[in-house]
């Protein structure tokens, strides 16, 4: 046991991570890290001319201002280390690195600011982390080339400061569009396993707003210090709402999630399945509620182990998942049962489908363990047996149906396991 786990830590360090990945993938974060090496010393008019003092405790306010970001941010998220966030906030300093320093700091300033980060708790491949610091370096060159040809030879806040703003915004655009490029080149040219959050994360406008949100404070921190740098430490609790708020989505999504599975929560599934019904019901759509149970999953504990156990409904509700479409809701109601919502789907359709996940989770191979078997019920509900207007309340209501396909379940067990039972929920 003991030489097995040590064979996987060992692993990393014998076939590099990066290399196992494609190609194409290799060459597109290996050219984004000697840009990154490259490009800011090469495009600093600067170079050469030494550092100033004042240059110099800039650089250091800005990586103390990400240190605290983090720390606040470890903080409020109670110490725990996560393998995936959004951002810690950290594209934040380099843009502000961007306007008040020369371009030749954003390499110092990115690497310590993402060292420190990575440090104190983000779990991801050390590959995945230095790529996405090399991401935001050169993201960094372009909103500095556009920054200062909005300015030119002109202070941010000089002025009334609208021109600064205009630079502030057409920065934050090109930080935008090259670090979004980035990214997207990242997660489409490695495999897909390996990139299934990053890939949902950069469907969501959600990630954009916030980008754009946490390049703005940047900028603002960064006309701030121009102006009157005692002035930032009044920005403080703004910066601590912030992170407050930039929380709320991952811990709205672990509070929606099952831990063990992955899936919906049942409350969580009962909320969006009741949206989902009364819109089927509305455009006189049919549809049904699948309910599953794995049999005698008490037994395969009891011979197999907890552990074991705990696989085996993590495989059932992998596939489960995969044999479902996009728009249908599937939950983990409890224990070792599940049940989805399937919009559009009427009787037939309904009974096609729970005989795919049945025989989905009788193919399972699990190593070492017998084989899975799951009884399924599913209720439909026909186009016509309620309006909109009654979804909340007259019959056919969700819970009436949950009911109903609970009810096909338990005959489905009677009729001896590993079978389906179908029928209309009236
Ligand atoms: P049936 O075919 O009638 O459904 O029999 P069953 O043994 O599956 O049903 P029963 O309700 O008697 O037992 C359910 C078992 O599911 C008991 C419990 O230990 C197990 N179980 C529930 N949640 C989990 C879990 O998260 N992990 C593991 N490993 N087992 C779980
Ligand atoms: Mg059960
Ligand atoms: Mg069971």
């Amino acid at each position: 046991m003991a030489d097995a786990a040590s064979a996987v830590r060992v692993r990393p360090a014998v076939v590099p991570a990066f290399l196992c990945t494609p190609v194409a993938c290799q060459l597109w974060v290996g050219m984004a890290f000697v840009s990154a090496m490259v490009l800011p010393v090469a495009l600093d008019h600067r170079v050469g001319e030494g550092h100033t003092r004042h240059e110099i405790w800039t650089a250091v306010a800005i990586i103390f201002a990400s240190v605290l970001n983090v720390e606040i941010g470890r903080v409020l998220e109670g110490g725990a280390a996560f393998s995936q966030r959004p951002h810690k906030a950290l594209s934040t300093w380099a843009f502000a690195c961007v306007i008040v320093l020369s371009v030749g700091w954003l390499l110092p300033v990115v690497a310590a600011c993402y060292a420190h980060a990575r440090w104190r708790g983000l779990r991801v491949p050390l590959w995945k982390w230095i790529g996405s610091a090399a991401y935001v370096v050169v993201a960094g060159v372009a909103a500095a080339a556009v920054v200062h040809a909005v300015l030119g030879e002109d202070s941010l806040t000089r002025g009334d400061g609208l021109c600064g703003m205009f630079a502030v915004l057409a920065g934050t655009a090109a930080f935008l569009v090259v670090q979004t490029l980035m990214f997207h080149g990242s997660a489409y040219l490695n495999v897909a396993d390996d990139e299934v959050w990053l890939r949902q994360t950069l469907r969501q406008p959600t990630f954009y707003l916030t980008e754009v949100g946490v390049l703005l404070v940047g900028g603002l921190a960064a006309a701030v210090w121009i102006a009157s740098p005692w002035f930032l430490a009044l920005l403080l609790p703004v910066f601590v709402l912030a992170q407050r708020a930039a929380l709320h989505e991952p811990l709205r999504q672990r509070a929606e999630h099952d831990d063990k599975t992955g899936l919906l929560r049942f409350d969580a599934w009962d909320r969006q399945a009741r949206v989902g019904a009364a819109r089927c019901i509305r455009h006189e759509r049919p549809w049904s509620v699948l309910f599953a149970d794995l049999d005698h999953f008490k037994l395969f504990n009891d011979t197999w182990g907890h552990l074991a156990g705990d696989m085996a409904l993590e495989s059932a509700a992998a596939v489960i998942r995969d044999e479902l479409r996009e728009g249908d809701l599937v939950a983990r109601f409890g224990g070792e049962e599940f049940c989805v919502f399937l919009p559009g789907v009427g009787l037939e359709d309904g009974h096609e489908l729970a005989e795919r996940v049945r025989a989905a989770v009788a193919s399972i191979d699990l190593p070492g363990a017998q084989a899975l078997t799951v009884s399924v019920g599913v209720a439909t509900v026909q186009p016509g047996c309620g309006s909109a207007d009654r979804a909340g309340l007259g019959s056919p209501d969700l819970t009436d149906v949950v009911r109903s396909a609970d009810r096909a379940l338990y005959a489905a067990k009677e009729g001896g396991r590993n079978t389906t039972r179908s029928q209309l929920a009236m």
